[in-house]
C-alpha cells in the first residue's frame, strides 16, 4: 500500500533521508520510532505531498504519487496529479487543525461535500457514525473550543476518515494532550485499526501504544531504517545498539 523506493530528501545540504526503502503492505499498522530530527515526520510529510522527495519515487496503493507517465517516460507529478492521489491519503496532526467557526458535524461533513462530492445527506450519514465511533454522537453540535484536546483530537480522526481513505498517518497524534486524555484517543484508534482494513503509518512516543497495537515498528536513525521487526522481538530483544539506546532513554 506504501513503497519507498530509493527515496531522498535534502533540506539545502543537510541530507535528511538517504536512499530509504520500505513497504506497508494493506491493512498493516506500522510505527516508525527513533531518535528526534531522524526523518520520521518527513516520511509523513512527503506522502502528504506537502514536501516534494529530491530523488527515488513513492507508490500509494500500487499507483506512483511522486511521478506520473508522460508519453513513455515518467515526469514528476503536477499539482492535479497530487490533488487526485491526497484524497486516498488522510492525516491527524499533533495540533487537531479543526475548523473553529464550525461544529463539530460541519467539520465531519466539510470535505467529503466539497471534496468527493457528497450530498449533505451522505456526508452528514457517514459523520454520524463516524462520531459514534469516537463517542462523540452527542457533542455534534458543539464548537471546537467547547471540547477538551481529547475529544478534539477524535473529532479529527473522524474527519480524516470521513474521506474513506486508504492509508491513515498519524504524527503524534497525543503530544498536545493532558496526560488523562491520551487513553481515550488511543483506544478509539486501536479500534479502528482493528475493525478496517485502513493501512496505518503512525509516528509517536507512545511506546506502549506502539507495543499493543502495531503490527511492525520500525527505528530510524539518520534518515535510515535500523531496525524493522514485530513490537515484541523489537522492543524486548532489538538487535541494534542504537535501538537499544533509544529504548533505555524513552521507556
Ligand atoms: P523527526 O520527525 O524524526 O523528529 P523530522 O522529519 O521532523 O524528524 O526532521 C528531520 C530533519 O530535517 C531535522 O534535522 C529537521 O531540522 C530537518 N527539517 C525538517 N523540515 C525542514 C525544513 N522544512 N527545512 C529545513 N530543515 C528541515
Amino acid at each position: 500500500m506504501i513503497e519507498f523506493d530509493g527515496v531522498v530528501k535534502r533540506f539545502g545540504d543537510h541530507v535528511v533521508l538517504r536512499e530509504l526503502d520500505f513497504t506497508v503492505s494493506p491493512g498493516e499498522f506500522v510505527t516508525l520510532i527513533g531518535p528526534s530530527g531522524s526523518g520520521k515526520t518527513t516520511i509523513l510529510r512527503l506522502l502528504m505531498t506537502l514536501e516534494r522527495v529530491n530523488e527515488g519515487r513513492i507508490h500509494v496503493g500500487g499507483e506512483c504519487l511522486t511521478h506520473m507517465p508522460k508519453g513513455d517516460a515518467m515526469v514528476p507529478a503536477n499539482e492535479k496529479h497530487l490533488r487526485r492521489m491526497r484524497k486516498r491519503i488522510g492525516m491527524v496532526f499533533q495540533q487537531f487543525n479543526l475548523f473553529p467557526n464550525m461544529t463539530v458535524l460541519q467539520n465531519v461533513t466539510e470535505a467529503p461535500i466539497r471534496a468527493l462530492g457528497l450530498s449533505k445527506e451522505e456526508a452528514e450519514g457517514r459523520a454520524a457514525e463516524l462520531l459514534e465511533m469516537v463517542g462523540l454522537t452527542e457533542k455534534r453540535t458543539a464548537r471546537p473550543s467547547q471540547l477538551s484536546g481529547g475529544q478534539q483530537q477524535r473529532v479529527a480522526i473522524a474527519r480524516a476518515l470521513a474521506m474513506r481513505p486508504d492509508v491513515l498517518l498519524l504524527d503524534e497524534v497525543t503530544s498536545a494532550l493532558d496526560p488523562e486524555l491520551v487513553a481515550g484517543v488511543l483506544k478509539v484508534l486501536k479500534e479502528i485499526a482493528s475493525t478496517t482494513d485502513i493501512t496505518f503509518l503512525c509516528v509517536t512516543h507512545e511506546m506502549q501504544f506502539a507495543r499493543d497495537v502495531s503490527d511492525r515498528v520500525m527505528m530510524f536513525d539518520q534518515g535510515q531504517v535500523i531496525e524493522d521487526a514485530i513490537p515484541e522481538k523489537l522492543f524486548t530483544a532489538p538487535e541494534h545498539e542504537r535501538t537499544r539506546a533509544f529504548l533505555h532513554a524513552v521507556l
